[in-house]
């Protein structure tokens, strides 16, 4: 599982950390999750739930994850748009799918994707 091994790596950082401030228990984190990374949010934070219990330090911690919506910057014309606007635009869609490659406002298709696709840690409060 994919989500597993992200909060495995997570948990793993957040040992380092509370090693390095010489922290005993971990008592809330941050993390931002970008709409482009894949990630299903539910599946992440229950996997965290799960491994934290095996240590001492993170146990308590409360997990946040924070969800930027997706959005695009258009190359040609620097409109920026968010998927949502785009599903309110179904009737231009050619094929039903999600034309999430074309500019709303040019139909150019150099658009940016921002928003994040990776997850990352934000922040921590430790003791
Ligand atoms: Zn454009």
């Amino acid at each position: 599982m994919h989500e597993l091994s992200l909060a495995q790596g997570l948990i793993e950082q957040l040992h380092t950390l509370a090693a390095e401030h010489k922290a005993e228990r971990i008592l809330r984190i941050t993390v931002v999750i970008g709409p482009f990374s894949g990630i299903v949010v539910d599946s992440f934070s229950f996997g965290f739930d799960a491994l934290k219990q095996e240590s001492p330090v993170i146990r308590e911690a409360v997990l946040e994850i924070d969800v930027p919506p997706p959005s695009y910057t258009c190359l040609d014309c620097e409109q920026v748009f968010s998927l949502e606007q785009e599903h309110h635009g179904v009737g231009q869609m050619p094929h039903g799918g999600l034309s999430k490659d074309t500019c709303i406002a040019c139909s150019s298709h150099r658009l940016a994707a921002s928003g994040g696709d990776e997850l990352i840690l934000k922040q921590i409060e430790m003791e």
